[in-house]
């Protein structure tokens, strides 16, 4: 009873903020209570953090609460296991893992709390976004991600389910399903609402050209991506190759929720009663980007104290987009661990991503090997699945050649490295980047 009452005190303190009910002084005082209540939530509730929280080793904070507190790391939830969460798995709501590419499984359960409270931004970005495109939630919509000990599909079919959007969950990758099935159904059906990856958005539209139709021919009039890094260059790229519109669905993973949701102007908004976001500045970066850290606010099953994230992001204030959200936008250039030096300058993932798309008209898949030239300096190929509109390959070399401040190839082919389709679960980088330049990378 105790519970439901905190949940439903929270949901009230959410939907204030999403109708712009709560000044910014407000937020700021309930989210410094908040911060002292979880702290001491964790402190007594998990295992981990009982110890953790005792060293003082962590960085300076603009939150005094959080000043010196040790960060969370990835590799310190992987040697922890179930001694970082809160609850006992007789009190959650539903269990997940981390997809354990990158490593070891991380367990990732979630208490009702956790599965309402952040369901609650996803919910009215969702609606915000269908009310726009289709002025109605009568809109048949394919959930495209893996099911099983993962978020996602429970996520976008209760969501669904609860504003009485139809849908169906057509997971490509799944034996059951297949890349042909779901183009086939997504004809037959008349879906009109895609859920996926831009991997999957893409490999999806390669299948459809691949056998005579034009996926702007097809039902598909909406595409909220996620999942993986998508600059608003890839948003734009596959608003035009499906003629639909196109944007964030939301940007989180299984540790930390939904952090951020699309709007209909293509931005992601913070989920911020939810979270303290620190940006941690990276050695010989811009300052206004770097490493995302979080402290998660909820009460619920598996609460995080200043987690490193691994992926760079930026903040801006709610008025940078038209939308008319209440809160900041958040964007994401993709993970630390991915960032290249070429040509001696550390490059963004999401800045390659932008500078690639911008060369052609339509890209239907790209893929940038990297390799050290014969006088040693760095050299990279850029193989597109793209129509190229007006620009001739030797413009698009040049146009490259000039960002990256390195000699550039580049060429055209219909196929590309199987693992540009679904690689991307794994990381960006994997996908889309070979670099030969280190023999560990290949
Ligand atoms: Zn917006």
């Amino acid at each position: 009873m105790i519970r439901e009452l905190l949940n439903q005190e929270w949901l009230i303190s959410i939907a204030e903020h999403l109708n712009g009910q709560t000044e910014w002084g407000v937020m700021r005082q309930v989210q410094d209570l908040r911060t002292q209540e979880i702290l001491k939530y964790v402190e007594s509730q998990s295992p981990f953090y009982g110890e953790h929280l005792r060293n003082r080793t962590g960085g300076d904070s603009e939150f005094a609460l959080l000043h010196g507190l040790p960060y969370t790391t990835k590799s310190d939830l992987r040697a922890v296991g179930t001694a970082v969460c809160s609850l006992p798995f007789n009190r959650i709501a539903t269990y997940y893992e981390t997809t354990g590419t990158t490593g070891k499984s991380t367990p990732c359960p979630r208490a009702s709390i956790d599965v309402e409270t952040s369901g609650a931004y996803v919910q009215q970005a969702v609606q915000k976004v269908y009310q726009s495109t289709f002025g109605t939630m009568q809109a048949l919509t394919a959930i495209m991600g893996p099911s099983e000990l993962y978020a996602f599909g429970d996520t976008y079919g209760e969501i669904c389910r609860n504003l009485g959007i139809p849908f169906v969950r057509l997971w490509p990758e799944s034996p059951r399903v297949g890349l042909e099935k779901a183009a086939h159904l997504i004809a037959e059906l008349g879906v009109s609402s895609l859920i996926c990856s831009p991997a999957v958005a893409l490999a999806l539209a390669r299948f459809y050209k691949s056998i005579g139709v034009e996926p702007s021919g097809t039902p598909v009039k909406q595409i909220l991506v996620l999942g993986e890094l998508c600059t608003p260059e890839m948003l734009s790229n596959i608003s035009l190759i499906w003629g639909a519109h196109c944007t964030h669905g939301l940007y989180g993973s299984q540790e930390t929720h939904a952090v951020a949701t699309g709007c209909t102007h293509g931005n992601l908004h913070l989920s911020e009663t939810n979270y303290l976001v620190e940006i941690l500045p990276q050695e010989g970066m811009d300052s206004s980007v770097g490493e995302l850290c979080l402290t998660m606010l909820v009460p619920g099953a598996k609460p995080l104290i200043r987690f490193r994230t691994g992926d760079l992001a930026s903040l801006y204030p709610a008025s940078v987009c038209g939308c008319g959200s209440h809160s900041r936008c958040l964007r994401i250039f993709g993970r630390a661990d991915d960032v290249m030096t070429i040509g001696g300058r550390k490059v963004f993932p999401a800045t390659i991503e932008s500078a690639v798309l911008g060369v052609a008209d339509c890209v239907w898949g790209y893929q940038v090997d990297v390799r050290l030239g014969k006088d040693g300096t760095d050299e990279i190929e850029v193989t597109l699945a793209a129509e190229m509109g007006n620009r001739s390959i030797s413009q698009a070399r040049e146009l490259l050649a000039a960002q990256f401040n390195v000699p550039v190839q580049v060429s055209l082919q219909n196929q590309l490295d199987p693992r540009t389709e679904t690689g991307a679960y794994i990381s960006w980088k994997y996908a889309r980047i070979r670099d030969w330049r280190s023999s560990h990378d290949q």
